[in-house]
């Protein structure tokens, strides 16, 4: 009688707001939970409070029984709780996996979240301000597409990353600064369930590399997600020249495009700006625009130019537009008109 009790309890606490998707990887419907964390989690992340015993006991919402102490604590605490407890002080920057990352890295977040409790006191945070991490990843070749293993070095007090072709090589062979770096995952585009997409730029332009990894400890530190990627059409700055299609990337302000995902180059990249300084995004092409295949339109105002853009389909374009919103509504940090100056809008 009881167990039905605790049961219907439980299954009424996960239709509340925060408990429909894991604590700690935002994976829909969660159905396990630690009861000493008062956290509802989805079976892969279950697999990894298990390796963590003195922290976190889990127990299966649907399988397990549970008793009157332990569902009064997941009523009190829950994942919205929890959150405002062990995310409270996460860095800026610090890339949070999810469900699509691989095991390793959604246990190295874990792990800091609450064995370490890294979010909670900034002091117990890895020590980055320790300032110097050294690592193996494997990138691939810009010509041949082959793997090797090169050694990446990350110092903070140079605000660089850095590779080196030989493992005693003096010079390294890249050297990229941390403000103009993302790295994202990718497995699907490398083809490793670590594959790690590195954008940094070089002479003004942007420049990808691709790597995966095996420890994951350099990545974390590296990583933010992309507003928006995918193909799309465009056309040239006279806007005669025909719809292309091309691979876009939108990395916060810069809309990158490649001819091919794994491209080493950008084509060409566009700044965008806010609302305040003359940005806007427009569903649809002007009317006398014609060339482009795909037909749900978008055009992007610079106080320069317009761009003009085609998606394949009409949910692409409104990801698309709801991408440049974001951006737009900003309005800009004062950082970030250096960028705009800096970042000449090519063709
Ligand atoms: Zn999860």
């Amino acid at each position: 009688m009881a167990k039905e009790k605790y049961k219907k309890a439980l299954l009424e606490l996960l239709r509340r707001e925060g408990n429909d998707v894991c604590a700690d990887c935002d994976a829909p419907d969660p159905d396990w939970a630690s009861h000493t964390l008062g956290v509802f989690i989805c079976l892969n992340c279950s697999g990894i409070h298990r390796n963590i015993p003195h922290v976190s006991k889990v127990k299966s919402v649907r399988l397990d029984e549970w008793d009157n102490v332990q569902v009064e604590l997941m009523a009190s605490s829950g994942n919205s709780v929890s959150k405002a407890k062990y995310e409270s002080k996460i860095p800026p920057f610090y890339y949070k996996p999810t469900f699509s990352d691989c095991p390793l890295l959604r246990e190295q977040w874990i792990r800091a979240k609450y064995e370490r409790k890294e979010f909670i006191y900034i002091e117990k945070q890895e020590p980055y301000s320790a300032g110097y991490r050294e690592g193996f990843l494997w990138k691939r070749g810009r010509d041949n597409g082959q793997f090797l293993s090169r050694k990446f070095v990350l110092t903070e007090r140079e605000g660089a990353l850095k590779y080196y072709n030989k493992n005693d090589a003096k010079e390294p062979k890249a050297i990229m600064k941390i403000e103009h770096l993302n790295a994202t995952f990718q497995p699907a585009k490398i083809g490793n369930p670590h594959g790690l997409q590195i954008t940094y730029l070089k002479d003004n332009s942007t420049r990808n590399i691709f790597v995966y990894h095996e420890d994951g400890k350099l990545v974390p530190k590296l990583s933010r997600n992309y507003l928006k990627e995918g193909y799309m059409e465009k056309t040239g700055p006279k806007q005669t020249e025909g719809f292309k299609k091309r691979w876009f990337t939108m990395d916060d302000r810069r809309l990158m495009y490649f001819k091919d995902p794994l491209d080493a180059f950008a084509r060409g990249e566009v700044f965008i700006g806010s609302k305040e300084n003359s940005y806007k995004v427009l569903e649809g092409l002007p009317p006398s625009i014609q060339g482009n295949h795909w037909q749900h339109g978008i055009t992007i105002v610079t106080p320069d130019r317009k761009f003009l853009f085609a998606c394949e389909t009409e949910s692409d374009q409104l990801e698309w537009i709801a991408a440049f919103q974001k951006v737009i509504s900003r309005p800009m940090l004062p950082q970030e008109y250096a960028v705009e100056a800096h970042f000449k809008h090519k063709p």
